[in-house]
């Protein structure tokens, strides 16, 4: 016998949501805007009732709007398409890359998730989309973020076309690009003086206070809800596929959280009879920048134990020096099987540089990082060069155009002429 549902205050729409869990000791609490658990201050996440997603189907979804909400029966919120603040993110290319599966040496069929098709051009759409659509419902009247760059684009956007104000923190040394296009919005934006752990540490505490009581920040205190949208990159490769997975997937690591809701979303669709279970199960591999490590030198120094650093390097999206998922990426990673590397600047412009001449797809740092650390698990023998993979790229190149400025330019550069054509040897 299914449960009642437990609709989330202010949703028309019913979720199968069914309280907020600690990852941790397994307590539970109800749903509202709370990350920490109130026993062992362990990172809370959504469960859900289980008959209730067990009713699910392929033709459900398939019937869906093309968007992350078509996977909506298995998120928290936004079952009901009027209650969502939301720029539909989602139903992003999943394109076959077979000149960079030549390149770097593999051999199965090779795909990248090209996410940075979403609205303002990172995965962070899906997260925020979940987020804020939970915001609204729970009364909030501003919505805010501390954010590597991304994040504070996405949660400025969605501000602007749900009409709140919005309130976002960034490092102040964050790229122009990224820093032009979270202003353009409108809303406003802190530029603090440090890291994204101390934007990160600042909002922690902001929360506390009077003034922000009525602030939703999106990766802090709506954390189990923002995770949670990541889980539809899992999904949609797996639609997109054939309701199947891939035995081997490379994500990027900042927190770390994307790459526990991938494997997440593959548990969910086999354990949902959505997808058959592959045979050899699936391998989750993680990639950072030599810049901001902390997660893949634990895996590499075979301890529990993240030691955070202070981020350097072109990856800012990335540099999050004490991640808060870090432990259940590691989790993730040896459960499967998997493994993580990191790589340098030097490489993931290179990576960048290749992405673009194998696949047209123009990635920023952190799909250059992917990239890079694909290439570098085929060479070091970490994965299985014959068996089908999918990377992950979630940003936009055009937004870390510093990046890779100086490194690629005009190949020529001629007078309008027949003869400067000739001289240049275009011409014969
Ligand atoms: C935020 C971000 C990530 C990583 O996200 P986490 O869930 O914090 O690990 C990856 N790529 C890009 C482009 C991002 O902006
Ligand atoms: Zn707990």
């Amino acid at each position: 016998m299914a449960l009642p549902a437990v609709p989330l205050a202010g949703l028309a729409g019913v979720s199968a949501a069914r309280c907020l869990i600690c990852r941790n000791c397994g307590t539970e609490a109800p749903l509202r805007a709370q990350h920490a658990c109130h026993s062992c201050f362990g990172p809370l996440e959504i469960g859900y009732d289980s008959d209730l997603l067990a009713r699910v189907t392929r033709e459900q979804i398939e019937a869906g709007p093309k968007s992350m909400w078509r996977y909506a029966p298995l998120l928290p919120v936004g079952q009901d398409a009027a209650e969502r603040v939301t720029l539909d993110p989602g139903y992003t290319p999943l394109v076959r890359a077979s000149a960079l599966a030549d390149a770097v040496g593999v051999r199965a069929p090779l795909w990248v998730k090209d996410d940075s098709a979403n609205p303002t051009h990172s995965f962070k759409d899906r997260v925020v989309s979940v987020a804020l659509t939970a915001a609204r419902a729970f009364g909030f009247t501003r919505f805010a973020c501390a954010s590597t760059g991304n994040l504070a684009n996405s949660v400025a956007a969605h501000a602007a076309r749900a009409g709140v104000p919005s309130m976002v923190f960034i490092p102040a040394d964050l790229e122009a690009g990224k820093v032009l296009t979270t202003a353009v919005y409108g809303g406003d934006v802190v530029a603090v003086d440090g890291s994204y752990d101390d934007a990160n540490r600042l909002c922690s505490e902001l929360t506390e206070t009077d003034e922000f009581e009525q602030t939703a920040f999106v990766n802090v205190n709506l954390r189990p809800f923002y995770a949670e949208g990541s889980k539809t990159l899992g999904y949609e490769v797996a639609e997109q596929l054939g309701w199947r997975l891939p035995a081997q997937v490379v994500i990027p690591m900042a927190s770390g959280e994307l790459l526990t809701k991938v494997d997440k979303a593959f548990a969910e669709l086999v354990e949902l009879g959505l997808v058959g279970a592959p045979p050899e199960g699936w391998r989750v591999f993680g990639a950072q920048s030599s810049g901001c490590s902390p997660i893949a030198a634990a895996m590499h120094a075979g301890v529990d134990e993240i030691t955070p650093v202070r981020p350097t390097g072109i990856a800012k999206s990335l540099n999050i020096g004490d991640p808060a998922a870090g432990l259940y990426a590691l989790e993730s990673v040896r459960r499967t099987g998997g493994w993580m590397d990191h790589v340098t600047d030097d490489d993931i412009r290179e990576g960048i540089r290749l992405l673009a001449r194998t696949t047209g797809i123009f990635a920023e740092t952190a799909g250059g990082v992917t990239v890079a650390v694909l290439r570098k698990l085929v060479t070091t023998g970490k994965l299985d060069p014959d068996a089908e993979t999918v990377v992950f790229n979630t940003g936009e190149g055009l937004k870390t155009l510093d990046a890779i400025d100086g490194s690629v330019g005009p190949t020529y550069r001629i007078r309008p002429s027949l003869r400067a054509a000739k001289e240049a040897q275009l011409i014969g």
